[in-house]
């Protein structure tokens, strides 16, 4: 077991030394911070404190980022983002968000300057992906640029880690990897892929990352919506991810950003997202009692209501593989390409029309992505523009609401 679950005072204690500024924050989101927060272990890896792994390290300069650029200065840009390095993937999810999306690739110095511009326009979480990332050579180099400014994550199928390529990974700043693993049976999940051996690369990947001891290790799970309904499966792939020895598992439904998931029998309801949080938080708790065990981290659980809503286009972007920025990974519409137009415009752009909302964008107006793009993924501007024209957007999550103070600044 790699976990080392840390007391609350000690975290505490150590984020404010490493956060002075953690004070100047308007104590309403402080106290919203605070109730979040002791919903999850915080757990030591790597030398760092994490919550989980879609927050930066609590005792990092990437989060004194967070604290100051979006919490403070109330930045209207993106805290988050993913960037697509690659198409290129030897493997064939039916699920993979990118699958539709076709172009002409970015290239070497193309990728490097998006993560760059973003880390400049605020970005302190960034979540390196494709495609397989680990099919770019310059990997490392593209990890560096977030040195002190932003946390990078790396989501990967495993496939050619070596000690070698966990130790560049980690010398050039990586903080946190999630290994994609979507059973605990070695069969279904080389079947799912269409590439037998690719569990197998998977499981010695965690194993390689693991035993590098630098890194926060995870492994990340997206099941269809009636794996979800089967408490004894997801218990079981808890059970796996304990045998692992990672850190955390990063669980995620499948999400309607395909046509083959435009389906409203595939979709998670609302009441559904909700039971799956509460099971998150029953799980955590469990692990802060007994001070070991693997973190549950749900991507449901940041969507709804009671905590950070929908918050594609304004603090989440995605940039695919051919350049064309999206809201979301799920979100398969473009606000502009890279190579047309200044990233830094298009987030402007983005946040003006994507005002924040109670639920998740892709799950409430799938329907529409599907009138509107005429099937062509991503959906150019112009439709896109169309699209948000027959859009009420609902009213702003519990966390928004102090953030905005009841208002959505354009
Ligand atoms: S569209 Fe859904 S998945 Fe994307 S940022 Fe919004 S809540 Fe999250």
């Amino acid at each position: 077991m790699n976990t080392r679950v840390v007391h609350p005072l000690v975290g505490v204690a150590r984020t404010l030394v490493a956060t002075p500024a953690l004070l100047r924050v308007r104590p309403s989101l402080n106290a919203f911070f605070a109730g979040y927060f002791a919903r999850f272990p915080v757990v030591e890896a790597g030398g760092r404190l994490y919550l989980h792994s879609h927050l930066p390290p609590l005792d990092s300069a990437a989060y004194a980022r967070f604290v100051r650029l979006h919490l403070i200065d109330r930045l209207q840009a993106p805290s988050h983002a993913q960037v697509a390095v690659t198409h290129a993937c030897p493997q064939r999810c039916p699920v993979c968000y990118n699958r539709d999306r076709t172009g002409t690739p970015l290239d070497e110095r193309e990728v490097h300057r998006v993560v760059q511009d973003l880390i400049d326009a605020g970005v302190v979480w960034l979540g390196l992906t494709g495609g397989e990332p680990l099919l770019r050579r310059e990997l490392p180099e593209l990890v560096a640029l977030g040195r002190g400014r932003s946390e990078m994550k790396l989501f990967t199928t495993g496939m050619g880690v070596t000690a070698r390529v966990a130790e560049e990974l980690a010398a050039a700043g990586l903080g946190s990897v999630s290994v994609s693993i979507d059973h605990w049976d070695e069969a279904i999940h080389d079947e799912g892929r269409s590439y037998p051996g690719a569990w197998r690369a998977a499981i010695r990947a965690i194993e390689t990352f693991l035993a590098n001891g630098r890194l926060h290790v995870g492994i990340s799970a997206v099941l269809p919506r009636e794996a979800l309904h089967d408490a004894e499966a997801v218990e079981r792939l808890l059970a796996f991810a304990g045998t692992l020895g990672v850190h955390e598992v990063w669980l995620s439904e499948t999400k309607p950003a395909v046509p083959s998931l435009w389906d409203s029998a595939l979709v998670l309801t609302e009441d559904e997202r909700r039971a799956l949080a509460a099971y998150q938080d029953r799980w955590n708790a469990r692990v802060r009692r007994e001070k070991g065990g693997v973190t549950l981290n749900y991507l449901g659980h940041f969507e709804g209501a009671e905590r950070f809503g929908c918050n594609a286009g304004r603090k989440m972007v995605y940039v695919d593989p051919f350049g064309e920025v999206s809201p979301c990974v799920f979100l398969p519409c473009s606000l502009g390409n890279v190579r047309e137009r200044p990233l830094q415009e298009i987030i402007a752009d983005m946040w003006r029309r994507f005002p924040s909302e109670d639920r998740c964008f892709i799950n409430r107006n799938w329907p529409l992505v599907e009138e509107f793009s005429g099937g062509v993924l991503p959906m150019a501007p112009a439709r896109t523009a169309a699209m948000l024209g027959q859009v009420s957007f609902r009213p702003l999550s519990a966390f928004n609401r102090r953030y905005y103070r009841g208002q959505r600044p354009l």
